[in-house]
């Protein structure tokens, strides 16, 4: 507590960022989506992001996020947020997330679009879906490489239940984002490639297609110079996670 700032003030400095890196890069600050990442988070947190104006939250592991799902519908004023399921993803969990999220921006293999085909036609609905690329090809991380994910956007095509709408990467953890650069230009160059290629949807009523999802809290404003269309902020939102609670 002591010495911290509030979400609110956080939340306002995160914008402010974004606003002035597109403004150095010549971008409308609406074309970029603040994902504000929950995880680990209390409720509590949430609520007080959403009075400050978030509108869209994003978590890593299925049970905590439909526990804090279920927490909000109870709660008028979380009646519009959309939820985003950024993390590495198991194929029997797919089910609990189908109609209760906005988009899974971590498909990071077809087996894993496959099952979200089959539970997606089970409820008849169309989810929205990002592929995980792992732009630095580090051993630890998931995802398609550069190659392999236009591969898997053909395959995923024959998918009626499942919309690609773009891109994800989690670049390499930096103290000098400026390294990460060239990374988020390359995921940017590849989503206009599968985009050109109608791999990735063309049209959608709820978001600027394709889309982008790159940058984190150590990175995000090069990310937005380099074309994200979402960030994904955690701890510059809600400050350090503690995992041992
Ligand atoms: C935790 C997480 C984030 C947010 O990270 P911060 O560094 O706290 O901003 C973003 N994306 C993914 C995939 C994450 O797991």
């Amino acid at each position: 507590m002591s010495g911290e700032k509030s979400i609110e003030s956080n939340l306002r400095f995160v914008e402010d960022r974004i606003r002035a890196a597109c403004e150095r890069s010549g971008r409308n600050p609406s074309e970029v989506t603040l994902v504000a990442v929950s995880k680990t988070k209390p409720f509590s947190d949430i609520l007080e992001a959403r009075k400050a104006g978030a509108k869209e939250f994003g978590e890593n592991y299925v049970q905590e996020m439909m526990e804090k799902i279920e927490e909000a519908s109870n709660i008028s004023d979380m009646a519009n947020v959309k939820w985003h399921m950024i993390g590495h993803l198991q194929k029997n969990k797919v089910k609990y997330l189908i109609g209760n999220t906005a988009l899974i921006h971590s498909v990071d293999s077809i087996a894993l679009a496959e099952q979200i085909e089959k539970e997606a036609a089970k409820k008849d609905v169309v989810m929205r879906i990002l592929l995980e690329v792992n732009v630095a090809e580090e051993e630890s991380k998931w995802g398609f490489n550069t190659e392999t994910v236009k591969d898997a956007g053909k395959e995923i095509l024959a998918f009626p239940h499942v919309k690609v709408l773009g891109l994800m990467t989690s670049a390499p953890y930096t103290e000098n984002p400026e390294t990460n650069r060239l990374f988020f230009r390359d995921l940017n160059t590849l989503a206009h490639e599968l985009y050109e290629d109608k791999l990735i949807a063309d049209q959608d009523n709820d978001f600027k297609l394709p889309v982008l999802s790159m940058g984190m809290t150590g990175d995000y404003e090069v990310a937005v110079e380099e074309g994200a269309t979402m960030v994904r902020v955690g701890t510059a939102i809600f400050g350090n996670r503690h995992y041992n609670v």
